[in-house]
């Protein structure tokens, strides 16, 4: 079975050489929904307590919440960050407190002080389900993300249902760390 959730996130962004409207700086609220499948925890009769996969993907992608994202050879972000560097929020800013831990895939970096994504492909909803893939594949068993932004959207499956079968403890639903320890209650298997 699977358990899915879905986060916005709003961000700006551009299609550096498109030839449409969209080569110009403008924003969107994204809607990301991640589905993760396993077999039914018996304990706590769910596939993943659908706040932990919230909590578990905020923690990274709130890197792109009212954040900017341009491509790596955009010759907006040499002029951005020189502006943000004028006026002395570059390096963070005291109200800038929404941030994840900084991260650098071989599609995307970021820069949470400054919030700003820097990309290695132009970040269309494709791409952003590529990166998002990349950034949680590891941390959750994901089947499906699906990525709309305004008119646009794209959807992309991975793997086969039940093939990715961890241990979960039975008394919250979460994954278990290293040696059947449970990091929410202490639970050991
Ligand atoms: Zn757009
Ligand atoms: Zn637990």
């Amino acid at each position: 079975m699977r358990s899915f959730t879905t986060l916005n996130l709003q961000y700006a962004h551009r299609f550096y050489g498109f030839k449409g409207e969209a080569q110009y700086l403008h924003g969107h609220t994204g809607i990301l929904t991640l589905e993760v499948a396993d077999t039914v925890s018996p304990g706590v009769n769910m596939v993943f307590p659908c706040n932990e996969i919230q909590k578990t993907a905020w923690e990274v992608l709130q890197n792109f919440d009212h954040a900017l994202v341009l491509r790596e050879d955009d010759p907006l972000l040499p002029a951005i960050l020189s502006v943000y560097e004028t006026q002395g929020i570059k390096d963070g800013a005291p109200t800038n407190k929404q941030k994840g831990p900084a991260f650098k895939t071989e599609l995307a970096t970021a820069y949470p002080e400054c919030r700003l994504v820097v990309t290695k492909e132009t970040m269309t909803v494709e791409g952003m389900i590529k990166i998002v893939y990349d950034l949680l594949k590891d941390k959750l068993n994901i089947v499906k993300i699906t990525f709309t932004s305004g008119v646009n959207g794209a959807t992309q499956e991975y793997g086969q249902e039940g093939q990715h079968e961890k241990d979960r403890c039975p008394l919250c639903g979460i994954l278990l760390k290293e040696g059947g320890v449970c990091p929410k209650c202490g639970y050991k298997k």
